[in-house]
């Protein structure tokens, strides 16, 4: 199975990549919805949120902690931003490897289309 962010994450597939650990990777948006707009996948192939389970619970805490460490790196997590992750069709998600989406550096409305 080919999958797009797989091979971000085994370098096979060219990114932006601005955040690394063992379990994460976070790279740019390939088109930003925001000044900054950075995805944070696990290095493992997850689908949607709905193939997680209790055993991922840290791992899903990570993909957070994640977003939190860059917004504070990158100065601006007093500002604000906004994590968000969508699952499946009605939610608008396109690439079927679970990724968080970091969005900051303009307003951002509620609620959201
Ligand atoms: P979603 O609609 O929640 O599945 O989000 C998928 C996101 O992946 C979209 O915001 C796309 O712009 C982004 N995307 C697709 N291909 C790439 C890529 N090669 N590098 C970086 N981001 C990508
Ligand atoms: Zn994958």
């Amino acid at each position: 199975m080919t999958c797009l962010f797989c091979q971000i994450a085994d370098g096979t597939q060219p990114a932006d990549i601005v955040y690394n650990d063992d379990d994460v990777i976070g790279f740019r948006d390939i088109n930003p919805q925001a000044p900054q707009h950075v995805l944070f996948i696990p290095r493992r192939h997850v689908g949607t949120i709905n193939d997680f389970d209790s055993a991922d619970a840290a791992l899903i805490g990570r993909l957070t902690l994640a977003a939190q460490h860059y917004a504070g790196e990158q100065g601006f997590d007093e500002e604000g931003y906004r994590v968000v992750m969508n699952c499946n069709r009605m939610a608008g998600q396109t690439v079927y490897h679970v990724h968080l989406h970091l969005l900051a550096g303009r307003p951002l409305h509620w609620p959201p289309g």
